[in-house]
């Protein structure tokens, strides 16, 4: 079922846009880091048993694609990202510039949350701080605060299972994020 699994951390491969890769973290608190990858296999594991937390590693909606699916689930994130799971508009106001974005394709953008993002406003449950260790039972994770591809940017560092979970920090051709 997961393209990886070490210790307790599963892999969940997302493909592309608006996807991303995710992890499950199959422990005694279940929690999905960015579920956004595959809709149907994120829950098929909630409906094994229910979700209790999930983290965005920053508030990309291709990172929060299916946190509606999850509403009784904590929600942890940097306090920077946070104005964006408040209000669409919030989110809107931090990543669009009305100069560039005409009216038709902002419609395009709102019909994409209202449809497939499903967005519900939401109040975070956890900010989480560069060099916070959060425990699952039996593994640990300590939160990395890297902003540039976004304020709010974390990375975790599995430190046991050796893993770095980098999410939009990526060096390709495009850039140093
Ligand atoms: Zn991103």
């Amino acid at each position: 079922m997961f393209d990886f699994e070490k210790g307790r951390i599963r892999f969940i491969r997302g493909g592309k846009y608006p996807h991303c890769h995710g992890i499950f973290i199959e422990d005694e608190i279940r929690t999905f880091i960015d579920p956004a990858s595959d809709e149907k296999k994120l829950l098929a594991i909630h409906h094994e048993r229910p979700i209790q937390v999930i983290i965005n590693s920053h508030g990309h909606e291709d990172h929060f694609l299916y946190n509606s699916r999850f509403p009784d689930a904590s929600l942890w994130v940097h306090e920077l990202d946070a104005p964006g799971y408040r209000d669409i508009n919030l989110f809107f106001n931090l990543f669009f510039d009305p100069e560039d974005v005409g009216e038709e394709e902002m419609t395009r953008w709102q019909n994409f949350f209202r449809d497939v993002v499903k967005y519900e406003p939401r109040e975070p449950d956890r900010f989480l701080k560069d060099g916070d260790i959060l425990d699952f039972g039996e593994t640990r994770a300590k939160a990395l605060h890297t902003p540039g591809h976004c304020p709010g940017h974390l990375c975790f560092h599995f430190q046991e299972e050796k893993i770095l979970f980098l999410s939009d920090l990526d060096f390709v051709k495009a850039g140093p994020y």
